[in-house]
């Protein structure tokens, strides 16, 4: 699965197995969020893989990466709490 790093927005790859290892960014250093989504960071979660799987039919990694970044975007719209 992908993480996106919430301080520099890198898309970092870890395993699905990973458990409740928390992750670094490979690009910045920063923690990652942990893999495993509480209910406030679902939609937001469930946007970034629909985009980044939306992106990847478009126009492969590039578009990937563009569809996880519009797909966090459409998350957070859908987020209840404002
Ligand atoms: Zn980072």
């Amino acid at each position: 699965m992908n993480l996106q790093c919430q301080h520099c927005r890198q898309i970092n790859s870890i395993p699905n197995n990973a458990g409740n290892v928390q992750f670094r960014c490979y690009n910045c250093g920063a923690f990652l969020p942990k893999p495993v989504a509480s209910s406030s960071d679902t939609s937001e979660a469930v946007g970034l893989i629909g985009g980044a799987a939306l992106g990847a039919a478009i126009g492969g990694p590039v578009g990937a990466l563009i569809g996880a970044v519009i797909g966090v975007m459409i998350g957070r719209e859908a987020k209840t709490d404002g």
